[in-house]
Formats: C-alpha cells, structure tokens, sequence
C-alpha cells in the first residue's frame, strides 16, 4: 500500500518535471519588448504592444 503510493508520487513527479519542460518550450514573447507568455493557441499571433510577430522562446 505505501510502496503503492511512494511510486506513484514518484511517477507524478517525474510528470511534473516533463511538463515543466514543455512548458518551457511552450513560450512566446516579443523580441522588441522583451515579453514572454504561455503559447494558447496555435496561432502565435502578435504583440499587443508594439505589433512584432511573437516568436517561439525555446529555453
Ligand atoms: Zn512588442
């Protein structure tokens, strides 16, 4: 029962880690701005601020 469940905080916590890794990749941000957001949608669209194409930030 409790090996059971140390494996399965284990299993969720390498999840965590993955995620956090694709989130990261999983941003967008305006070079002229210097601003960073999380990509929602395919369309990475443009700056709300000064117009630039956003790019994709890779870490
Ligand atoms: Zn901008």
């Amino acid at each position: 029962m409790f090996e059971q469940a140390v494996q399965v905080s284990e299993a969720y916590r390498q999840g965590a880690s993955q995620m956090q890794g694709t989130l990261r990749m999983a941003l967008k941000g305006c070079l002229h701005c210097r601003t960073a957001q999380m990509i929602a949608s395919p369309e990475l669209g443009t700056c709300t601020d000064c117009g630039e194409d956003l790019q994709v930030l890779e870490a």
